[in-house]
């Protein structure tokens, strides 16, 4: 499947690839960086974005610094919300939590702040949700 997005074409895995419902992309792009992230422990994010044609996707996965103890507390990430393609729409975000253990499942204080002052969308993935 292929179908064309203004200036090209949508792929079909990874970042730009086609959704159709936020939700769908939103948990695409966490689980796609969720093993990374977890390997280097790192928290990656990135954009979710709606385009011209109504459609969803996520952007590229954005890298956070190591993360400095065996707990989120450790662990930074800023994600810009203009890496996305130009004419799209920021929907809201993704990231990653690594398996460092304590409070990897929930969304911090950060996390939530961050999403209510900007009404968007937000997804984590975590090692106890690709479990259940
Ligand atoms: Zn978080």
């Amino acid at each position: 499947m292929a179908f064309a997005n203004g200036a090209g074409y949508y792929t079909l895995f990874g970042p730009g690839s086609v959704f159709f419902s936020v939700e769908a992309a939103g948990k695409a792009g966490a689980l796609y960086y969720w093993k990374s992230s977890d390997n280097d422990r790192r928290e990656y994010g990135g954009t979710i974005y709606e385009d011209r044609n109504g459609v969803f996707s996520f952007g590229e996965g954005q890298i956070g610094p190591p993360c400095a103890a065996d707990s989120l507390g450790g662990c930074e990430m800023t994600i810009r919300g203009n890496i996305r393609p130009k004419g799209t729409i920021l929907i809201g975000d993704y990231h990653t939590h690594p398996d460092l253990g304590q409070g990897a499942s929930d969304f911090s204080k950060t996390d939530v702040e961050g999403l209510a002052d900007a009404h968007a969308w937000g997804f984590v993935t975590h090692q106890t949700a690709l479990e259940s």
